[in-house]
């Protein structure tokens, strides 16, 4: 008989090959670039490495077990750190999505960013589904420091901007997780628009009824 964890890896699996296609197929991930990682019972799936989300096979996706140790599969990105790091830090988190995305990349290359929070909170929806979002510090791909450098920031913060890279974005499902990475790439799109233009942001007081209204898990101001 099949286990209901069967059950939902098969699932995971079959989502993860439907999304990874969708994302591609929109110009949001490119080559081989971006990730997507999703938890399970005994460890958690993800996208092997030097794969395209375009064109990924549900059999052979990497499995890890909960420490990060390949049980199955291709062997796993090599950005498995960051993914095990905000898994370890967000219990909540069930599912990640990492790209490259233009314009959220972009907007991770500029000088004089606020690293407490990256892009103003210029729309609701991106106050809703992506909160603020502060910037990590360069280091190269798949350097293990990556995996402390997020780890702080991820405990209070379901997604994260990866200095000259790219969001890294968690939620409690992968639906969840791409929503929000959508919004934060169509929200960098129009924070580059508006660069150079005088802009009216959301204010304390629209961002604390957003929170009460919504119930948003928003980290509070002085939380960096
Ligand atoms: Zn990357």
């Amino acid at each position: 008989m099949t286990t209901r964890s069967a059950i939902d890896e098969r699932h995971a699996r079959a989502d993860m090959v439907r999304h990874g296609a969708s994302l591609f197929n929109r110009g949001l991930t490119a080559g081989s670039s971006g990730n997507i990682s999703v938890r399970l019972d005994e460890g958690w799936l993800i996208t092997p490495t030097n794969s395209s989300l375009g064109r990924l096979d549900a059999d052979r996706i990497s499995k890890l077990d909960r420490e990060g140790r390949h049980v199955s599969g291709d062997a796993p990105s090599k950005e498995a750190v960051l993914h095990r790091a905000i898994y370890e830090e967000r219990p909540d988190a069930g599912a990640i999505v990492h790209l490259h995305a233009t314009h959220s990349a972009a907007v991770s290359c500029l000088c004089g960013l606020d690293p407490a929070n990256c892009i103003p909170p210029l729309t609701a929806y991106f106050v809703m589904k992506v909160g603020r979002l502060p910037l990590v510090p360069y280091h190269r791909p798949g350097d293990p420091y990556l995996g402390d450098a997020i780890r702080g920031l991820a405990r209070t913060h379901s997604s994260v901007l990866l200095a000259n890279h790219g969001p890294v974005v968690s939620g409690i499902d992968l639906d969840a997780a791409m929503n929000a990475i959508e919004e934060l790439e169509e929200t960098a799109k129009i924070f580059l628009l508006l660069r150079g233009s005088q802009t009216s942001p959301l204010d304390d007081a629209q961002i604390a009824e957003l929170r009460r209204v919504f119930k948003l898990d928003l980290p509070p101001p002085s939380a960096s």
